[in-house]
This record gives C-alpha cells, structure tokens and sequence, in this order.
C-alpha cells in the first residue's frame, strides 16, 4: 500500500481524505504537476515547482503550507514508497469552505489542498514504446482558452485518448484554426531535413518543462530548431514527429492519421534527443 501526502500529514492511501465540497472536486479548481523519478531521483523538479507557482498565481490561488518544503515531501515519499523509476503527482485545489459557490472562498480562512502521491513505473527510461513509435490521430482542440495553466481539467484530453485508442492509435494531436497545439499530455514536434519544429509559447499551450530542457539540448548539438505553429498536412510530410512529457520524455510518433512518417520507424532526431535527454536528467535528478 501506498504512502501518499495530504495536508501535512503522510498517511496510507486508504485514510487520506478530501472533503466533497473541495473545489478540486466540485469545480476542477485545482493545478498540478508531475515530475518523474529516475535511479531515485527527481527530474527537473526546479522546473515543476516554478510552474507550479506560475499556474497558482495565475488563478489567484495562494501557496499551501508545506510549498516551501515540496522539495523535500517529494524526496519523503520517494524513500517511503521505495520508488526507483516513477512518478510524483502533485495536485493544489483552492480548498474547501463546506459549501458549493462559484465566487471564490476566502483564502485566509479556507486553505488550499495540497495531495501528493507516487506511481512506481519500473524500467520508466526503458519504454519499450519508445522503439516502435507511437500512432497518433488528429482531433479539434476544445479545451478552454489558458492551456498554459496546468489545470486538473482533463476531461477533454482524456476524452482525446479515449478517441485515439477507438481509432487504433496510440495518442492524439489537436488543431486549432489549422495548426496543431499539442498532444493530450505532451509537446508536438515535427522534424523537417535538420529542423525541429514547435509550436511557440502562448496562452495556448502548456510550457513544458521537457520541452524547455529538450529544445536547449537540441541547440546545443547544433540542430535547427523554429518555434512556429505548423499544419497537420506540413506534419503528415516531414521526416519525423515526436513528443515530450515528463513521463514519457521524448517519444518518437511513427504515423499520423494513417499516414507513415519516413519509413514508418522511429527517426535518428527523436532517438538522438531521448537518448540525451534521459542521459542528462539522470545526471542532474536531484
Ligand atoms: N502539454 C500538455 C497538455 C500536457 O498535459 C503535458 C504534460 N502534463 C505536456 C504538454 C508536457 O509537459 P511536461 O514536459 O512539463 O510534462
């Protein structure tokens, strides 16, 4: 069983408790994060928790107890769980006041929630997903309009997945006005000749802190790299595609709405950035 964190307390998952009336629950008023755990350690966690704070100033949500020692709950629940290679999930609701109002409760006397737990994912940089590739479809992008809050609004990316696995593929992209956003759960990229290619940063899409970290070290190995919307046909003709998340770090795409990618397998950029990728967040996990 489970060691999971709410409210200050460690506890075994079956006696954590939220009230029915917390906003997380009643109103998706929530943020999260999830940072991944290799060899023990936290990847990228600066980056988690400096979004974390981005997202709670965003929605006026003030920084529950226990924020400044997030770095050290994360380590606690990694040495309690005796997680090697996993997740930690992090969720902050704006609390719960005992009753049911769309106008925000008083922060001073309604606390945020804060809710951690660990997911054990042994072999997590060893995916044997990562050596076929993955089939994604494409879909219209319905989500609201501040994709770069990491709220717990999932339904429509989860609905997303849903769609894709009904269709035999692995993932699906979203379109907006042409040019693809993102993927339900990570960053999309296409390759092109030696140019990697983004979407920029904006309101809407999520800042991820794979992409942060994979686009410096693209930089540095001397590739292209343009942070453009591109189009799903643009997609459908590069070389290659891929994604980034801090769960399944890179991860090469193969096909696109039926149509293969280059030979169908993954290509040389996407494998090259996993491999550096993985390489150097094992070295600086903290
Ligand atoms: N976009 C969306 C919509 C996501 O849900 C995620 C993962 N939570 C990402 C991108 C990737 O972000 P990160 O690299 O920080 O995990």
């Amino acid at each position: 069983m489970r060691t999971v964190y709410v409210n200050g307390e460690y506890l075994p998952e079956t006696e954590a408790r939220v009230s029915i009336f917390d906003r997380g629950f009643l109103m998706a008023d929530g943020v999260y994060e999830v940072t991944s755990v290799l060899d023990g350690k936290l990847v990228d966690f600066e980056g988690h928790l400096a979004r974390l704070e981005r997202s709670l100033n965003e929605l006026d949500m003030r920084k529950p107890d226990g924020f400044d020692n997030l770095l050290e709950i994360h380590r606690d629940l990694v040495a309690r769980n005796g997680i090697e290679d996993g997740l930690i999930y992090l969720q902050v609701t704006r609390g719960s006041d005992g009753d049911r109002d769309f106008v925000f409760p008083d922060p001073e006397t309604t606390p945020p929630t804060l809710v951690l737990f660990t997911q054990s994912k042994p072999g997590l940089a060893d995916n044997p997903a990562a050596k076929k590739g993955m089939k994604i479809i494409s879909i219209d992008d319905l989500r609201w309009g501040r994709r770069d809050i990491k709220t717990v609004q999932l339904l429509y990316p989860s609905m997303g997945k849903m769609m894709a696995r009904k269709a035999g593929a692995d993932d699906a992209w979203m379109i907006e006005d042409g040019h693809v956003t993102e993927g339900t759960s990570n960053n999309a990229y296409i390759v092109k000749g030696n140019t990697i290619v983004t979407r920029h940063l904006s309101h809407e899409i999520l800042h991820g802190i794979t992409r942060a970290a994979v686009l410096s070290f693209a930089r540095e190995a001397q590739m292209q790299v343009e942070e453009r919307p591109f189009t799903l046909d643009e997609a459908k003709a590069a070389d290659e595609a891929f994604v980034t998340s801090a769960s399944a770090f890179v991860m090469p795409v193969v096909e696109i709405d039926g149509t293969a990618l280059g030979d169908g397998a993954p290509g040389p950029v996407a494998r090259r950035l996993r491999e550096i990728y993985i390489d150097e967040s094992r070295k600086a996990a903290v």
